[in-house]
């Protein structure tokens, strides 16, 4: 700069010079300031940059902090919850609320259907609700869904352009978001956290749905995600442990109470068969050295009576042994049951006259009511004798002279029930279960009047139990009892195992399940005739798993390729069969045997994954009538229900003892089936399915209502038959039985049943549309649609029925009786709905069975 203002002066005369150097001065110091002037912005957009940068980190740390704050007290939330359910529902919520999704959806493992369960929902309505609750989603589907292609970090990401899902992602919560932009969540995307314990076992997972920012989720929600997926598997794995302990501590309180009694019992038992014992052994020896003292000095009538009262005593002690031999032999399974086709008329008249004796000693007056017909059953006849001995032979001990004992045996289309009544002494309600247990005896004092050593009923409750049958007693105080039996006249045979094909150890090892199923089927249909057919993959063959109705040879030997026959036809093609008229058949014109009693049948496939693992036939309606498309939907919808049942078998691979809830399950369906109380007719199930349809269910709801209407009052066999028939108002106690019913419905199913769809419907077919109803007391909408239909069904099927307590109605009756709770009891568009059903179709409705 100095040489610059140097030369500067030295041409300071020269004024053309002078203007030049001003110029260019001034333009040099336009060009200093113009740089000075970018440094300086270029200095503080710099600042600006590195000032937003800060905040930027600053806001994210806040985030972060925010976020760890909301995680703590969730978790806090989550691990105060012990109980799984409302747990389930504490995360779906907290999900939604603080991670901002719309939607949030918790599925947690069923171990015995290997199936994701919907448990808890956040921001869902109550329609998709129910549908989310009834499917399922296998634990191999959910697998198919965990490609590396969507992975980030834990999750699963499956956005809309993958085109992963087509037509197969059930729409039931599809967010309407409206045009979206680059980067924004799309109806179609789906993001799945799965949810692993610690050991690697998938238990569950989480899905989200509908952003409220509707941005595709950031790194850190993600992972916020998976913190909460964390705590869940913990929580879940407490409230499992929780719940696993409160249920030992049930069990042992049980166990307790049951070891107390048994001390009990078995001093009893000591006292009593001691009593027993030396009773008879005393006569004996007194009459014995009497005899051999005084031989040939009494006359020799006395000397007659004498041995004749040893040898009578003699019989009560072989008796006692007898009866406890067989019961020790019947306990342990070593009996041989030898049963077939028998008149039980011919059986009770047989016993009768045995009896008749004992009884005109005591002048009580004894009477069998049989009818005229035979009535087949399939039965031990020696057993079945034993068990009507066992049971007259208390009546006439237990009743005083004079007194009177009635025998009944009554024809209930697919059982027998025999009634053994009495005017004795009775049983207290306190004893009418225990009076079964051995050695139990209502009155064990040393000064009891009456002999015998507690083993008769337990010996019968033995029969029962081999034939499959259930025995109950009514008894009101001192006015005598009433014992009530009923046995299958029919029953379902499987096959032995060392002569079944080795197609499945553990399915072919447990005969009683396919044995069960079949005469579940056989009941749920109405039909006589019943088989289940197992596919044996390597032959390409079916073989017979269960049979009812068919020879035993038969059953043992029947081999059907896939392909030929009906039951190959059906293998091979996978759609169910419906045929009316076997003769006008064509395609099966080898299949005319005399088997085909109503020449009609129906025949459908069992499906696992797709794959065709079986068929179930069905011929023969109790009714004698032709099957229908009603009956094809129903047994199909049986079919699902037994392919779970198998599916559920083959997972347990030889825990025996969990095959122990499928059998009591599949029992007490078809017990319920029995109870002509609850015996529900074709005509209910096809009312239900056209309400069904007339109030807008779906096709599948209304299948899957169609067989709900055959089992939902399954939980009666639960309240007891006693109860149940009873003519006069119910004690307090017994209505609160009586109202528990619905819920065992569902524990009785439960472990045969995968869709809650169907348990809900069982629950609660009892709520009032006012809800004044039971157990939930659900009101309006919040009743499931299939519970308000079925709700007004009942009734109306029950109103034209007799009941012990009152006397049918006749239509127009009902009809007004439905009008008149109308809005209180029932839904009154469902109401309206079936009355104008009835108007259309001009049905009579009435039940066949009534009581
Ligand atoms: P036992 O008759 O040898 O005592 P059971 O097993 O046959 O044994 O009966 C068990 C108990 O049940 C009897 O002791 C009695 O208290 C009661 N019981 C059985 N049948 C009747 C009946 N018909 N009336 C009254 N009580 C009965």
């Amino acid at each position: 700069m100095g040489d610059f203002l140097a030369w500067y002066h030295t041409i300071g005369e020269d004024s053309m010079t002078v203007t030049l150097a001003t110029s260019m001065a001034t333009v040099l110091l336009g060009v200093i300031t113009m740089i000075a002037l970018r440094w300086q912005a270029k200095a503080s957009r710099l600042a600006r940059q590195e000032a937003s940068r800060t905040r930027t980190i600053e806001a994210r740390e806040r985030a972060r902090v925010q976020n760890l704050a909301k995680i703590l007290e969730i978790s806090n939330r989550i691990n105060a919850n012990l109980e799984l359910e409302p747990l389930l529902k504490e995360i779906a919520e907290a999900i939604r609320q603080s991670l901002g999704f719309r939607m949030s959806l918790v599925r947690i493992l069923d171990d015995e259907n290997q199936s994701f369960m919907a448990r808890a929902f956040a921001g869902i309505e109550e329609e998709a609700v129910q549908k989310l609750s009834s499917s399922a989603v296998p634990v191999e589907t959910f697998k198919t869904w965990m490609k590396d292609e969507f992975r980030i970090s834990q999750s699963y990401f499956i956005s809309h352009e993958h085109g992963f899902w087509e037509n197969q992602r059930d729409e039931v919560y599809i967010p309407d978001l409206g045009e979206r932009r680059e980067g924004e969540w799309h109806p179609m995307d789906s993001l799945f956290v799965p949810l692993w314990t610690r050991d690697q076992r998938l238990v569950g997972y989480l899905s989200v749905d509908d952003p409220e920012d509707r941005r595709i989720p950031s790194m850190e929600t993600i992972e916020t995600l998976e913190i909460f997926a964390n705590q869940a598997v913990t929580a879940i794995e407490n409230a499992r442990l929780y719940g696993e302990l409160g249920d030992h501590v049930m069990q042992l309180r049980e166990m307790t109470r049951r070891l107390k009694e048994l001390n009990e019992i078995k001093s009893n038992f000591v006292a009593t068969v001691s009593h027993e014992l030396r009773t008879p052994l005393t006569s004996i020896r007194a009459y014995a050295e009497t005899l051999s003292r005084d031989w040939g000095s009494s006359p020799r009538e006395t000397e007659v009576e004498f041995l004749k009262i040893i040898e009578e005593e003699a019989q009560r002690l072989s008796k006692i042994v007898e009866d406890m031999l067989d019961l020790s032999r019947m306990e342990s399974g070593k009996v041989e049951v030898k049963k077939c086709d028998t008149d039980m008329v011919k059986v009770v008249e047989d016993s009768m006259q045995v009896l008749a004796p004992t009884a005109r000693k005591k002048y009580i007056e004894i009477q069998a009511e049989t009818g005229e017909e035979a009535v087949e059953a399939y039965v031990d006849e020696g057993m079945l004798k034993q068990l009507i001995l066992n049971l007259v032979g208390n009546a006439i001990k237990f009743t005083p002279e004079g007194g009177r004992v009635l025998v009944e045996l009554k024809d209930r289309e697919s059982a027998v029930e025999l009634s053994v009544e009495d005017t004795g002494i009775g049983i207290p309600s306190g004893s009418a279960k225990k009076i079964f247990e051995e050695f139990y005896q209502v009155d064990s004092s040393a000064t009891r009047r009456y002999g015998g050593v507690g083993l008769g009923l337990a010996i019968v409750k033995n029969i029962v139990d081999w034939h499959d049958g259930k025995i109950w007693v009514e008894s009101d105080g001192g006015k005598g009892a009433r014992f009530t039996v009923r046995l299958p006249k029919r029953k379902a045979i499987a096959p032995e195992r060392s002569q079944a094909v080795e197609c499945d150890e553990t399915w072919q090892c447990e005969r009683r399940i396919p044995e069960l199923i079949v005469d579940m089927i056989a009941e749920l249909m109405d039909a006589k005739a019943a088989s289940l057919m197992l596919v044996n993959d390597e032959c390409e063959e079916l073989f017979v798993s269960a049979a009812m109705g068919l020879d035993e040879a038969i059953v043992k030997n029947a081999r059907v390729k896939v392909g030929e026959g009906i039951s190959g036809y059906v293998a091979s093609t996978g759609k169910p069969l419906l045929v009316r008229d076997i003769d006008a058949d064509d395609r099966f014109a080898c299949n005319r045997r005399p088997q085909y009693e109503t020449r009609s049948l129906v025949s459908v496939p069992l499906r696992q994954g797709g794959r065709v693992v079986g068929v179930i036939n069905v011929t023969n309606k109790i009714s004698l009538t032709p099957f229908t498309d009603d009956d094809t939907e129903m047994l199909q919808i049986l079919a699902d229900r037994v392919s779970a049942i198998i599916g559920k078998v083959r997972h347990y691979e030889g825990m025996k003892s969990e095959f122990g809830s499928i059998i009591t399950s599949l029992r007490s369906l078809i017990d319920s089936r029995r109870m002509s109380q609850t015996r529900k007719g074709d005509k209910l199930t096809s009312l239900v399915v056209k309400l069904g349809r007339s109030a807008g269910l779906d096709e599948e709801e209304v299948k899957l209502l169609q067989y709900v209407s055959r089992i939902y009052d399954v939980g009666m066999v639960k309240v007891g038959e006693g109860i149940l028939r009873k003519r006069g108002g119910l004690r307090v106690g017994e209505y609160e039985s009586v109202k528990r019913h619905p819920e065992e419905g569902v524990d009785i199913v439960g472990p045969i049943e995968f869709l809650e769809q169907v348990k809900e419907v069982i629950l609660h077919h009892h709520e009032r549309f006012d809800g004044g109803g039971y157990p939930g007391g659900l009101s309006g909408e919040g009743i499931p649609m299939g519970a308000r239909i079925l709700a007004v069904v009942d009734s109306y099927s029950s109103m034209l029925s007799d009941r012990p307590y009152r006397q049918a109605l006749g239509v127009e009756e009902a009809i007004e009786e439905l009008r008149r709770c109308r809005g209180t009891q029932f839904d009154p568009k469902v109401v309206d709905r079936f009355i104008e059903l009835l108007g259309r179709s001009g049905v009579e409705v009435r039940p066949k069975e009534t009581i």
